[in-house]
């Protein structure tokens, strides 16, 4: 994988541990995963990470949904803008679960 030496002590270097498989991987190839599902309020908070294929595996789960929610927000029938509004609508809906 990386073989090479990183200088440890930059945040960019840190390495962080996938949540869902315990993989260790560079903090830059890591998604961050918030478990409270509430991107807006970042302060303060410990962020968890998924490794790529996990985040992967977890968008594919997602978007079981994505057709629905998209068809219920008026894709194709409503203006750019309502679609938009509903769409953020129903995705809000959906994280608060
Ligand atoms: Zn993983």
């Amino acid at each position: 994988m990386t073989g090479t030496s990183i200088p440890w002590g930059t945040d960019s270097d840190q390495r962080v541990t996938c949540i869902a498989c315990g993989e260790t991987v560079d903090r830059g190839d890591a998604r961050e995963y918030d478990k409270h599902g509430d991107r807006w309020s970042r302060e303060g908070k410990t962020f968890e990470y998924l490794c790529k294929p996990c985040d992967r595996d977890r968008c594919h789960q997602n978007r079981d949904g994505l057709e629905e929610t998209l068809v219920a927000a008026g894709a194709g029938r409503t203006d750019r803008e309502t679609f938009l509004e509903r769409y953020c609508e129903l995705t809000i809906d959906d994280d608060h679960d």
